[in-house]
């Protein structure tokens, strides 16, 4: 991995330089890899902390790294965000738990930081693939439906339950800009994930703060603790094979017409499970990728006495993926692969990733 901004020689000629704002986070690093790889583009990633990328890289691979802060490098921002062909922001702060410990930087980094770069965009004009969230959409308030990128409603919870300042956050910059392609001209892309698993996906090892649900079940699992069920596990997700989310981000970049100015589901409707059914799945799991039998032991936890006053979940999360599959995208990892590859990731390398703990501005 190129340190600096330093990386063209003769044959990076004619590769796309695609700028990964916010790029050395879970999903930057496994697209920075597999972007580094293709021939047709140039990775160029600008975040805090580089030790994700890399542990996955290694030193020989074809990406520049540049250290960044998008809170207070606005020049540099800027040169970024002019040297490239395409922009894909990632810059995000994606654990539930620091939605409830720091409310106010969801709001700092999640829309005024990435306002910074809408803006560099539309001033360079240059494209735009922009991290929405799935977290958009809110809960289901009852409905049964897919949520649908342009008719779902976005349905949140009031504002004492301050879960949903991220949310807002996100859908109020989905919607500045929508409307910088309205009244601008930016070409735009949004994507919203659906709860993406793999290789370098959140943190291990005894710590203080939550993560995401596959790694808090991976550190409960390895230190023989019971997996903890917030509010009994009757939360629903479709859990997404990172390399299918990054086949699919890469088919956003090759089709930069149908995208134009649209918003993409990315997720596996097929890999829909409870938490509480992800507890027993990933214990069977965990008992065959280490050979020992592991009974199944869970504890209900209520949501606030697990992340604080104001949490409320969101009760399910199923996908459309109509119009992405139009582009030819389809998932292929099923729920049992998906999370077996995560497992097998964070087994043969859970002593090294217990060194990492949460960049304060890392990407998503
Ligand atoms: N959850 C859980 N135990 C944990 C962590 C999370 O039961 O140790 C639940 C959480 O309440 C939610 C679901 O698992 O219903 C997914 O949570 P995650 O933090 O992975 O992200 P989300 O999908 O809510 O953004």
């Amino acid at each position: 991995m190129a340190g600096g901004a330093a990386m063209a020689d003769g044959a990076d000629t004619g590769r796309a330089c695609v700028a990964l704002i916010g790029g050395a986070g879970f999903v930057g690093t496994n697209l920075a890899a597999r972007l580094a790889q293709d021939n047709a583009f140039r990775p160029h990633v600008y975040d805090t902390d580089p030790r994700k990328l890399a542990f996955r890289m290694g030193p020989d691979a074809r990406c520049a790294f540049t250290p960044f802060d998008l809170g207070t490098d606005d020049a540099l921002l800027d040169r970024a965000v002019a040297g490239a062909d395409v922009v894909v922001n990632l810059a995000a702060l994606v654990q539930p738990k620091r939605f409830l410990d720091r409310p106010l930087d969801m709001v700092e980094l999640n829309l005024m930081g990435s306002l910074k770069v809408v803006e560099a965009c539309r001033r360079h004009g240059k494209r735009l693939i922009h991290f929405s969230t799935s977290e958009v959409y809110g809960k289901t308030g009852g409905r049964d439906a897919p949520f649908t990128e342009d008719s779902t409603d976005c349905i949140l919870g009031p504002i004492d339950n301050h879960r949903w300042i991220y949310s807002c956050a996100k859908q109020m910059l989905d919607r500045i800009i929508h409307a910088h392609g309205l009244e601008g001209g930016l070409h735009y892309t949004l994507i919203r994930p659906f709860n993406f698993v793999g290789a370098l996906m959140d943190w291990l090892g005894p710590s203080a703060e939550q993560p995401r649900v596959f790694a808090s079940f991976m550190n409960a699992l390895v230190e023989e603790r019971p997996l903890p069920l917030v509010d009994g596990g009757t939360a629903r997700r479709c859990f997404t094979h990172v390399e299918d989310a990054v086949s699919a981000i890469t088919t956003i970049l090759a089709h930069p017409e149908e995208t134009r100015n649209r918003i993409y589901n990315v997720g596996n409707p097929a890999n829909e499970i409870t938490i509480a059914g992800l507890a027993a799945l990933m214990t069977d799991l965990f008992a065959e990728e280490t050979g020992r039998p592991v009974p199944l032991r869970t504890q209900s936890v209520p949501g606030e006495a697990f992340y604080g006053a104001g949490y409320e979940d969101c009760d399910r999360r199923m996908p459309d993926i109509s119009r992405i599959s139009a582009l030819g995208w389809r998932p292929q990892h099923d729920l049992g692969r998906t999370l077996r590859d995560a497992m097998r990731h964070a087994l043969a390398n859970y002593d090294a990733l217990c060194g990492f703990r949460p960049a304060p501005a890392t990407g998503a």
